[in-house]
This record gives structure tokens, C-alpha cells and sequence, in this order.
């Protein structure tokens, strides 16, 4: 079959491999109908995960067809369409009975790296580098389910592949980062990055009530997108002095939450810099557009700062000084999307929010090298970019 592989940094290829097989009774073989290049996937392109080998198969948000399964699996069977969560989780640990998925703690095969560098174990995921199990990801035509029963979702009659392909990360996570920000009527809400996961984080928290969004870019695509689509008040952090403008947005009080949906590309981090310590301190000027650093210096007191960003080791030198006096409270982590696949295929399903709205390219398989420049260099009006590997 065809798939994405990982050959380098900046260097994705489609390459021959080998079909997937069922390697354990809980496994399944989805055949996959459409998939997404995620802005995770430009942390292993731009080679800041050391923990890729070459060929890996990349793709963690993929939806598709169960073509077949493994004898011990129950809820799911050949010709179902299902949504794939993209943290793998095994249904029995003491984090799945407790509804934290992606918290898992039999999932990962490779846990131990994971103990060695964070302390503490982490569930695997599709796609996503060793250090989360080394899966075979979804940009390819067949992928490896395991644990099927846990989480795949059926997908209800009428809706499109594109309708709920998002449902496998970024609509959970947006909604996810939303929802940790406990919004009451009339809030504001300040959202850094209007890539997919911001944009959705925006009409997450529009249709929990927030009355004022506002977002923070420096791409005029996006924020275009935001005032479109998400009745969006829009900064541009190149052009305007981003704290400043909150507070004068909101009386000089600041946003009552902040959402980072940048992580460790924020602009102003200068990765290059977070494996060298010699450079780490280059990181705490604090005129540099650091998204996390702006969101913990604007957000009103008593706020919440939510962070589904992803972050990898020591990014940026945490002002704690500011969080405790301000009393603030953060929520970070990978998305709980088992939590939310059924109540937010739902409300697809009752057109409350559509999340297709944020596709701009539609590409084969074969294309894929080309989208992941595209989208890394954000060129061509570029948001989010779907992949179909049956064309
Ligand atoms: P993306 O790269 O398309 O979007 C990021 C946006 O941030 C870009 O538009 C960029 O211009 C903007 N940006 C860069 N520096 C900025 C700054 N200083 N201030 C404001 N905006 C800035 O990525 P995406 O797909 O939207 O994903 C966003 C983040 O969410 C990534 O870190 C991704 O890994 C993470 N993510 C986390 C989870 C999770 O489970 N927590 C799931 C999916 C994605
Ligand atoms: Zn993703």
C-alpha cells in the first residue's frame, strides 16, 4: 500500500509498504477514506521530536472503513465507518476506567522512554514518533487499530467524511481547550494561533457563550478566517502590541481566559535555541511574541490559561510569579477525544458547528510532500489541508 513516511527533517515521501496486519485479537484494519495533516505533524517535519526513525509512517487524524477484526473485538465489525481517536487507549488501566483516555497507561509499548524523560507514562499514538509507541500512522491507505473496542466511533448515516474527520483531534481539542476555560456568558476569550485548532477553540467557545472572541496572528488568511467564521476580534502580534490591546479591549482588566493554541513554534521561542541551554536565556526577552508568556501576562486575575498547544520539554521560563499572583489557573495536556467523539459527532449531527469550515486544500496521497510544505510555510492561504489516499 501507499503511505506518508518520515525520511527527515523537512523530507516526508510516499512510499511502498508492506499492508497492515492484525497482530493481536483487538486489533482492527481500517481502511482509511480521508486524512489531515495536523499541526503536530510540523513538529516531527521540522525534525524537533528526536524520537522518528526513517519510514515511519506518519498521520494521526484519520477516519475510514473496518475492513477487518481481530477475534477478540466486539463493538466494531467489517463495513463500519469510524472516527479514530488519535490517542490510543487500552479500556482497562486505572486512567480509562477514570474516562482520561489519553492519559492511558497500557497503550504506549514504549512507556519507558516516556518514564525516562517526563517521569511518568503516556498513551500511545498514531503516527506520532517512538516515544509515543512507534504506530503506524493514518496517511496511508490501511492502518493497524489496536484496542478497536475502546473509542472508534461509528460514524452516523448522512455525515460526510469531511463533516467529522475532525472529530479524531482537533474539534475535541479545540472544544477541550474551550471547555477548560469554564466561560460564563458575556466572557472574553483570547486566542493565540488561528491555525485549525485555534479556529476551533474560537467556535467552541462562541457556542459555550463567550461574548467577546478575540484572536492573535500574524497571518491575514487566518485572521480573516476568525472574523468570518468565528465573529472574531483579530490582533495582528507583528503589527500590534498584543497585551497592550487586550487590556484595552476589556476595560484594562484582560481576557477572562486565554487559550494557547501555538505550543513550542510559538514565534519569539527560536527552537533552535531549546536544545541549547547556552541560548535558553534568549527566550526571556520579554519583547519577543512568545504566545504563552503574552497569554499569562494579559489574562485578567483569577482567569484561566488553557494550553492545547503542545510543549516539549523546558520552552519557555515560566513567569510563576505572575500565575500566583494573579491567581490564575492553567490546564494543559494531549486531548481527552474518546470524552467528547460521541457528544460532539452530535452536535455535527444537529448542525450546531461544522467544522469542515476550516478545509482550504483538498490532496491526494501522492501530494502529501508538497502539503506539508505548504502548510508549514502556511503558503497559499493554506489552514488545513485533507489528504485522500483512496484517489
Ligand atoms: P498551525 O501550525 O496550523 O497553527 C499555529 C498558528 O500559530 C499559526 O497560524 C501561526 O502563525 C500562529 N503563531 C505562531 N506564533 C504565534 C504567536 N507568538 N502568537 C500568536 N500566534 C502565533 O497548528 P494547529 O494545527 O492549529 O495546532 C496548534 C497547536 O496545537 C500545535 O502546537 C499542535 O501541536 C497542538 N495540538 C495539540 C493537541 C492536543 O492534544 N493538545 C492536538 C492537536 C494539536
Ligand atoms: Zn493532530
Amino acid at each position: 500500500m501507499k503511505a506518508v513516511c518520515w525520511h527527515g527533517k523537512h523530507d516526508v515521501q510516499v512510499d511502498n509498504v508492506p499492508d497492515p496486519k492484525v497482530l493481536n485479537p483487538r486489533d482492527a484494519i481500517v481502511k482509511v477514506t480521508l486524512s489531515a495533516i495536523c499541526g503536530s505533524d510540523l513538529h516531527l517535519y521540522n525534525g524537533y521530536i528526536p524520537t522518528m526513525k526513517k519510514g515511519d509512517i506518519l498521520g494521526h487524524e484519520f477516519i475510514g472503513e473496518v475492513v477487518e477484526v481481530g477475534s477478540g473485538v466486539k463493538n466494531v465489525t467489517r463495513g463500519d465507518r469510524v472516527v479514530v481517536p488519535f490517542p490510543i487507549a487500552c479500556g482497562d488501566c486505572w486512567y480509562c476506567q477514570h474516562e482520561l483516555w489519553s492519559l492511558c497507561d497500557n497503550s504506549n509499548p514504549n512507556a519507558w522512554m516516556m518514564e525516562e524523560i517526563y517521569g511518568d507514562t503516556g498513551a500511545g499514538i498514531f503516527g506520532y514518533s517512538h516515544l509515543y509507541g512507534g504506530y503506524a500512522g493514518g496517511q496511508a491507505e490501511y492502518v493497524r487499530v489496536p484496542f478497536a473496542d475502546v473509542g472508534l466511533e461509528k460514524i452516523a448515516p448522512g455525515l460526510k467524511d469531511e463533516q467529522v474527520l475532525f472529530l479524531t483531534d482537533i474539534f475535541p481539542t479545540g472544544y477541550q481547550a474551550a471547555e477548560q476555560c469554564n466561560i460564563h456568558q458575556g466572557d472574553t476569550v483570547a486566542v493565540w494561533g488561528a491555525g485549525p485548532v485555534g479556529l476551533l477553540a474560537m467556535k467552541s467557545a462562541a457556542h459555550m457563550g463567550a461574548a467577546k472572541i478575540v484572536a492573535i496572528d500574524k497571518n491575514p488568511e487566518r485572521l480573516e478566517m476568525a472574523f468570518n467564521h468565528c465573529q472574531a476580534e483579530t490582533l495582528n502580534f507583528e503589527e500590534d502590541d498584543v497585551v497592550e490591546a487586550l487590556h484595552s479591549m476589556t476595560g484594562g482588566r484582560g481576557p477572562d481566559s486565554c487559550i494557547d493554541a501555538v505550543g513550542m513554534e510559538s514565534e519569539g521561542i527560536g527552537m533552535e535555541a531549546v536544545y541549547d541551554t547556552v541560548k535558553q536565556t534568549l527566550r526571556l526577552e520579554s519583547d519577543r511574541p512568545i504566545a504563552l508568556r503574552q497569554a499569562i501576562k494579559a489574562c485578567r486575575k483569577g482567569g484561566t490559561i488553557s494550553i492545547p498547544g503542545v510543549y516539549g520539554g523546558f520552552v519557555d521560563k515560566m513567569p510563576m510569579g505572575v500565575v500566583f499572583a494573579k491567581g490564575l489557573t492553567m490546564k494543559a495536556g494531549q486531548t481527552n477525544v474518546q470524552k467528547y467523539l460521541r457528544p460532539l459527532m452530535q452536535m455535527v449531527e444537529k448542525n450546531e458547528i461544522d467544522p469542515s469550515f476550516i478545509i482550504t486544500h483538498r490532496m491526494s496521497l501522492d501530494e502529501a510532500p508538497q502539503g506539508y510544505k505548504m502548510f508549514a510555510q502556511k503558503q497559499d492561504g493554506c489552514v488545513k489541508i485533507v489528504l485522500n489516499p483512496q484517489a
